[in-house]
């Protein structure tokens, strides 16, 4: 079990060191088959120095070439997302079970899609359309065949739970955005509100817009204790309901019967 794990944890910090990649080349519009390079010398990575956490760890944080400070984002992003692999599977991944074999992978692929979203947002204030719109796809494909597999009676299968949840939590944001006119949040907050939601499904979406608005309003006013930002100041959003989403998901296997009080 624990060698499986680490499997898992190795196999995120490797996918988290592409999803860096990823979350400047989107906006870039650049390849993303290309070697990576330094954003300040241009200069080539070399491949010793591209390996997750070991390279920034021996690098003390600095490019070899010029030695500008690589920034922190880098390493924060692999090690999540070693973890949260590792955590998808030491808790949804069954061998016996084709079912698990297909939610684990559709999971680690959800997971990614979330991490550059969370990421893309922090940095740019903006919710990538593209990423969305993998992700709707994602899930989507996993409902049907989740439904085709495992058949369950149409109104109680975990496709139509997706689908109701989808669309109340984004109901829910259109409103929010329609009227504070995009003051509090975006149009793509509507959009990964309907992805979230579908991920979480019916019930569980309410753990997660408590989680999301929670964990805001305390950044929020951690923010404000700190002095960085004013009341009136933007907070990206995707960030915490990415956040809120992932944590119901793992929480409803670690503690199911803490769950059990939404879906009675
Ligand atoms: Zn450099």
């Amino acid at each position: 079990m624990i060698t499986f794990v680490i499997s898992f944890f190795i196999f995120g910090l490797i996918v988290g060191s592409f999803l860096n990649v990823l979350a400047f080349r989107l906006r870039d519009a650049e390849t993303l088959l290309g070697k990576s390079f330094c954003r300040s010398c241009k200069n080539q990575i070399r491949w010793y120095d591209n390996i997750p956490l070991i390279s920034f760890a021996l690098l003390r944080g600095l490019c070899r070439d010029c030695e500008t400070k690589i920034s922190w984002q880098y390493p924060l992003v692999e090690m999540l997302t070693g973890v949260l692999f590792a955590l998808t599977g030491y808790f949804f991944f069954s061998e016996s079970s084709m079912l698990s074999w297909l939610e684990t992978a559709w999971l680690l692929g959800i997971l990614s899609c979330f991490i550059v979203i969370a990421v893309y947002d922090l940095k740019y204030m903006e919710v990538p359309l593209n990423m969305l719109i993998i992700s709707a796809l994602l899930i989507y494909v996993f409902l049907i065949a989740h439904f085709v597999l495992a058949p369950e009676p149409f109104f109680v299968s975990r496709l139509w739970y997706g689908f109701l949840g989808g669309a109340v939590v984004a109901g829910f944001f259109f409103l929010l955005v329609f009227w504070s006119r995009e003051k509090w949040m975006g149009w793509g907050d509507v959009w990964l509100g309907f992805v979230s939601g579908s991920v979480v499904g019916v019930p569980l979406i309410l753990p997660l817009l408590t989680l999301s608005f929670g964990l805001g309003a305390i950044a929020g006013l951690l923010a404000i204790a700190y002095g960085d930002k004013n009341l009136k100041s933007q907070i990206a959003f995707a960030p915490f309901l990415i956040s809120g989403t992932i944590v119901t998901l793992f929480l409803e296997r670690i503690f199911p019967s803490l769950f059990r009080f939404f879906i009675l």
